[in-house]
């Protein structure tokens, strides 16, 4: 298969950005409204003992890569599904049809960083992930430039922009066999 065709019936979307940034409230409501599957990555490799301890500084496990992509394999090639991970640059690049790449004003990430009671250490490291567009580099490391998407997600209106947008793509999804 050449990477990228669109063989699949349903695409799979990934969604990152930094830590608090919306993506899985993003993912839960275009996976209701959808259909398509959720996976939070970080809970799927919880449940499926695929973790090696917990990363305090971006509040989440640290994942054993290989084992994931393993055990995701088959999911991925089935197709229709929203994967949720702050991170992409271990996923196969063929798995994708869109990456997006949710990214939130300084300020109100600041006011969700305190919400969630980071210390100020892990308020810094986060802050300056967003601030230097971490994700946003990996993401275009990784895929092809024209799969990847930068998605405001300031408010709450711009989830509902941006489920209405993503939810129209995914609808007029049609795969080339
Ligand atoms: P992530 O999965 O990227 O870490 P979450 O979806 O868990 O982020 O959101 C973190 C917090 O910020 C939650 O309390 C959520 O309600 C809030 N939040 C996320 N995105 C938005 C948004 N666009 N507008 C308002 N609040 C948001
Ligand atoms: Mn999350």
């Amino acid at each position: 298969m050449t990477q990228n065709s669109r063989y699949r019936k349903r695409p799979n979307i990934l969604i990152t950005g930094t830590p608090g940034t919306g993506k899985t409230t993003t993912a839960a409501v275009l996976a209701e409204v959808t259909e398509l599957r959720h996976i939070n990555v970080g809970d799927f490799a919880n449940e499926k003992n695929l973790t090696n301890g917990w990363d305090d500084t971006f509040d989440c496990y640290y994942i054993n890569e290989d084992l994931l992509c393993d055990e995701l394999e088959n999911l991925m090639e089935e197709g229709g599904n929203i994967v949720d991970h702050h991170g992409c640059d271990f996923f196969p690049e063929r798995w994708f049809d869109r990456v997006l790449v949710l990214q939130t004003d300084n300020s109100i990430l600041y006011d969700r960083f305190t919400m969630r009671g980071y210390s100020d250490q892990k308020l810094a490291s986060n802050t300056e992930c967003e601030m230097f567009q971490v994700l946003l580099e990996e993401a275009k490391e990784n895929y092809p430039e024209d799969i990847v998407v930068i998605l405001r997600s300031d408010s709450l209106e711009d989830i509902t922009k941006n489920v209405e947008k993503l939810t129209c793509w995914i609808s007029n999804w049609s795969p080339v066999l």
